[in-house]
């Protein structure tokens, strides 16, 4: 196990897992990897925990026993935005896009390599980590990021976006006026990570939900067809 990089000595991570061996090897790979770890083994104290202590990050079961973990990942996305990696014994398709699309921000089906999961978790920190910039605010149209507090606004009022779809919308608005490949968007906001192409569609008709007055004809995030998107920067500011 590569030793610990400083700066991850006081992060905490929830381990939300009511199988007791599966909890106890993430949790030594993870203490291994220099982060502290708490487990939990039901829903409701996940929940509770999350309030009280919130985590830098949660990995989320979602067959426990007292609810489905998509339930316990909607209600935490209604007022939270926590790095959230959901650990899954099923690993179809369909449950990916679900959990996808309730808000994770990354998925891992059981069994995975521990080596990935510390991977994973590390990629995921990085994506949410607040890089010192000069620049502290950045607008477009009526869309404005405050980015020393990773805020985003819509005619000031306050979105309420994942790590995943900030980057996302934030890619864009940097780029605004100019088409993003779909790679090139993967690679601004995954690095070199390899994703699911999936995780982009999902996450963009997420945010377009979240942003757009009309989600099926979009005025802040427009798709080129075979090319990718853009963020005009004309037009009107709604
Ligand atoms: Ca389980």
């Amino acid at each position: 196990m590569v030793a610990a990089a400083a700066e991850e000595q006081t992060l905490n991570i929830l381990i939300v897992e009511d199988d007791d061996d599966t909890a106890e090897v993430v949790s030594i790979v993870l203490s291994d990897a220099g982060f502290h770890t708490q487990a939990v083994d039901r829903g409701k104290v996940a929940l509770n925990e999350i309030a009280n202590q919130t985590p830098d990050l949660v990995l989320l079961d979602l067959g426990l026993p007292d609810m489905h973990g998509l339930q316990v990942l909607e209600t935490l996305r209604a007022y939270s935005s926590l790095p959230l990696i959901v650990l899954s014994g099923r690993g179809t398709d369909n449950d990916r896009i679900y959990a996808l699309n309730a808000g994770a921000d990354d998925y891992l089906t059981k069994p995975f390599n521990p080596e990935e999961l510390v991977a994973r978790v590390r990629a995921l920190l990085r994506r949410v980590t607040i890089t010192p910039t000069a620049e502290t605010l950045l607008q477009v149209r009526g869309l404005r990021f405050d980015l020393a507090r990773r805020q985003t606004f819509l005619q000031d009022k306050r979105l309420h976006l994942t790590p995943t779809e900030y980057n996302i919308l934030l890619a864009l608005a940097r780029q605004a006026g100019k088409v993003l490949t779909y790679d090139e968007l993967i690679h601004l906001v995954w690095g070199e990570e390899i994703e699911d192409p999936s995780v982009l569609r999902v996450n963009i008709s997420r945010l377009r939900q979240k942003i757009e007055e009309n989600p099926r004809h979009p005025r802040y995030i427009v798709t080129v067809p075979n090319e990718g998107y853009i963020m005009p920067k004309g037009g009107p500011a709604t």
